[in-house]
C-alpha cells in the first residue's frame, strides 16, 4: 500500500532536509498530520517567509528582512573594523562573542578551484568598493574557516587589500585544521579574535 498522496510529498519534502532520512521523515509527516492546523499554518508561512521576506543587505551580505540590515544600519558600532566571514550564519556566531563590536562582510562562500569558485563568485567586489567609499575602515579581519580554501581566500583577500593602507588580521583560530567557526566554542572564537594576528 502506498501513503496518501499529500503524506508522501511531505515525506519527500522533508528528506529535502540535511541528515533526515526516509524513517525520520515519515515520522515527521504523521506527526505534522496530528499537528493542529493553526500550528501546521504558522510552520508554512515561516518557510515562506525565508524565501519572501529575507534578502542579502546590500552592504555586507548579511541575510535581512530590512535592508541594510540591523548590523550595518548600527551607527554605534565600530565602523573601523570589517570582520569577513564565509556564511550569514557565522555573523550569528561571532555575534555571541562579546569580543567584537565591529560590521561584517559576508563572502558568500571561499575561493575553490575545485568547484570552479573564483573571486567573482564571491561577494568580494563589494568589500573592495566598501573600502575605498567609507575611508573609516582600519583593519579587515579575516574569519574565514581554517580549510585551505579557507586560507587561501584569506590570502587572496589580503593581497588584494594591504595596498590600500588597511590592516588585514587572522582570526587566531585555536582551531584544529579544518574546523568550521560555527562548530567552535565561545571562549575559542573570544581568544581567537583577541589573538588575532597579522597577514
Ligand atoms: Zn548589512
Amino acid at each position: 500500500m502506498q501513503y496518501p498522496e499529500p503524506i508522501a510529498k511531505l515525506i519527500d519534502s522533508y528528506m529535502k532536509l540535511p541528515g533526515i532520512g526516509n524513517k525520520t521523515a515519515t515520522r515527521l509527516a504523521f506527526y505534522t498530520v496530528d499537528m493542529n492546523k493553526d500550528d501546521v499554518k504558522e510552520f508554512s508561512h515561516a518557510l515562506l517567509a525565508t524565501k519572501e521576506d529575507l534578502h542579502y543587505c546590500s552592504i555586507c551580505g548579511n541575510l535581512t528582512d530590512e535592508d541594510p540590515c540591523e548590523i550595518c544600519r548600527d551607527k554605534t558600532r565600530d565602523q573601523t573594523k570589517i570582520l569577513v566571514v564565509e556564511q550569514p550564519k557565522d555573523i550569528m556566531v561571532m555575534e555571541k562573542v562579546q569580543e567584537y563590536h565591529g560590521l561584517y562582510h559576508v563572502l558568500h562562500g571561499v575561493l575553490s578551484p575545485i568547484e570552479g569558485k573564483g573571486p567573482e563568485d564571491l561577494n568580494i567586489t563589494s568589500l573592495i568598493r566598501r573600502l575605498q567609499k567609507n575611508g573609516e575602515v582600519k583593519e579587515v579581519i579575516v574569519a574565514t574557516n581554517a580549510t585551505p580554501e579557507g586560507e587561501a581566500t584569506a590570502m587572496y583577500l589580503s593581497k588584494l587589500i594591504k595596498p590600500a593602507g588597511i590592516r588585514v588580521t587572522r582570526l587566531a583560530h585555536g582551531l584544529s585544521v579544518g574546523t568550521d567557526i560555527e562548530y567552535a566554542d565561545e571562549m575559542t572564537l573570544f581568544k581567537a579574535v583577541q589573538g588575532r594576528t597579522e597577514m
